[in-house]
């Protein structure tokens, strides 16, 4: 077994199998595999026993936002699969692929913890022969345009075509009943819904509530990049969230309302890259709020070299 070969794939990663004994919580153990012929197998083994399979991608250092959606996964099926695999493709030459925290021990410890029946811990080749870094180098590609050049897709060229012909490729491999998503990342999720609904994928997508910490950041595995001083003016981007979406119920203009939030932000140390409403379904921006559709705040800025993203429904769809 390879443990971490190469540029920084699962470093310290665990080896593949059971692990031992009734574990520490007394829980059954979840089983670790690493190749598509044992995921075949598992899927073989559920569905002769009538399991509903649910299956949460993540791309690892674990936290709660993660975990709540193994929960919802638990909660509504009876074989839950997670994977664990940090995607080249949707990082760009500059990002922070290489850098990008990885956490295998303590991310299976939690897994188990919260009773994952299976993680798929797949390396690099096992899902692009060949280690390839970037979609160019994959060959195939799948794309939801109509959604991935606006908000993140207009500073991460590409970065939803990596993401969505990599989950396709998951969701291939893992063939599941349901697929679970955070809210946390909108836009992606609103990518896989619409992949699924435009290509007719036999899979159900179930959306996750953004979790927070206490003092309203929203998780992310990029918050242990945050350094103290940043780590405490990070919540404001919820909080000014918070404000807009007050302001906009009380009737001040949208943009108004829009330019406030920047200044905020930008007063306070945040180098602002969007901070714009768009309609929740088709995520076309706009200018005034007519309350016909679902309207959401989005927001995207860095900190201290920390890029944070959070966003905020403001309005039900008018009775
Ligand atoms: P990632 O590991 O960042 O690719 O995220 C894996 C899944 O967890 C995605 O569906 C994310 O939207 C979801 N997720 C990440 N952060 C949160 C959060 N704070 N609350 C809920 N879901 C989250």
């Amino acid at each position: 077994m390879d443990l971490g070969r190469g540029r920084g794939h699962h470093r310290g990663r665990a080896p593949a199998g059971r692990r031992g004994g009734r574990g520490e919580t007394g829980r059954a153990p979840v089983r670790v595999i690493s190749t598509a012929p044992e995921l075949a197998a598992e899927w073989d083994a559920g569905r002769l026993s009538g399991s509903v399979i649910g299956y949460v991608p993540t791309m690892g250092a674990l936290h709660e936002g993660h975990l709540s959606l193994v929960d919802l996964a638990r909660e509504q099926c009876d074989l839950v699969i997670c994977s664990i695999f940090v995607n080249p493709l949707q990082f760009g030459p500059d990002e922070d692929f290489d850098s990008y925290p990885r956490t295998v021990e303590r991310d299976l410890k939690l897994l188990e913890a919260r009773g994952t029946t299976v993680v798929f811990l797949p390396d690099w080749d096992e899902i692009f022969p060949g280690r390839a870094r970037t979609l160019q180098d994959f060959g195939t590609h799948v794309s939801v345009p109509r959604l991935s050049h606006q908000l993140c897709g207009r500073t991460r060229p590409g970065h939803f075509d990596g993401m969505v012909t990599e989950s396709l490729l998951f969701l291939n491999l893992v063939r599941p009943d349901r697929t679970y998503w955070g809210e946390k990342d909108f836009q992606q999720l609103r990518i896989i819904e619409t992949l699924v609904q435009d290509l007719r994928l036999p899979v159900r997508v179930v959306r996750g509530v953004t979790r927070r910490e206490p003092d309203g950041l929203a998780m992310s595995s990029r918050n242990k990049g945050l350094l103290f001083d940043a780590r405490a003016v990070a919540p404001h981007i919820h909080r000014v969230l918070l404000q807009s979406r007050a302001r906009l119920l009380d009737g001040d203009p949208l943009p108004t309302v829009l330019a406030a939030a920047r200044d905020c932000l930008t007063e306070r140390g945040f180098e602002v890259e969007y901070l714009v409403a768009c309609e929740e379904e088709s995520l076309t921006e706009v200018r005034t709020l007519d309350f016909h559709a679902p309207i959401r705040l989005f927001a995207a800025a860095h900190l201290e070299g920390v890029r944070l993203i959070d966003n905020m429904r403001v309005t039900e769809v008018a009775p």
